[in-house]
């Protein structure tokens, strides 16, 4: 199944000499489904036991969560069951991802290590087919939606509307699919606004 090289910095989140208790291990039990955690799941509150499979995070979502309790304790405890893994995306998916940023107007909300997110899910999309991204941050759930990746609230709930996002001058009408400050017709302070469209609840 997953045949991504990931290393464990299990140096970050140190657990000591803990015998494990006698829990089956992510990859021994029957779902294929993996998941991909942003921050905001990790800090939240997220429990291994609650979401059943490997977990993946890239790197730079430790550094968010380093020093916050909840986010600490579920990365050592992941680490603990073997059940969390950290890579990163390979260069043509963080590709992908940034040219469909572009195009929804999302590029300016999103970190760089939202894009790292986005990005691992769609490769891991690619190699094991059933991914989830678990995320609370509206951006990274819209582009999800654009990228065809599922994905899931923190508390199971997902967004019901799609947008693509526009700036606006509010002076001369103008109207710009990437971030402007100022409208280059007349000079008027730019407005973001989105377009909403129903879907489908996702996973
Ligand atoms: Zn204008």
């Amino acid at each position: 199944m997953v045949s991504l090289i990931v290393s464990k910095t299990n140096s970050l989140f140190s657990c000591g000499d803990v015998p494990l208790p006698s829990r089956e291990k992510a990859h021994q039990q029957k779902t294929d489904k993996v998941f991909v955690l942003d921050a905001s799941a990790v800090y939240n509150g997220i429990h291994t036991f609650n979401v059943e499979g490997l977990k993946f995070v890239p790197e730079c979502v430790l550094g968010e969560v380093r020093g916050m309790f909840l986010g600490e304790a579920f990365v050592e405890e992941a680490l603990l069951y073997d059940e969390l893994k950290i890579s990163m995306p390979e260069e043509k998916f963080l590709a992908k991802v940034k040219g469909a940023a572009k195009e929804t107007g999302d590029v300016q909300e999103l970190s760089d290590c939202d894009i790292a997110v986005l990005s691992l899910a769609l490769q891991l999309l690619h190699q094991v087919k059933k991914v989830v991204i678990i995320t609370d941050d509206y951006d990274i759930q819209n582009l999800a939606k654009h990228l065809g990746i599922p994905y899931r609230g923190v508390h199971w709930k997902g967004i019901s509307h799609k947008r693509i996002y526009k700036w606006v001058c509010s002076g001369c009408g103008f109207e710009s699919k990437v971030k402007l400050k100022n409208c280059p017709e007349c000079g008027t302070e730019m407005t973001r606004t989105f377009q909403r469209q129903k879907i489908r609840r996702n996973g």
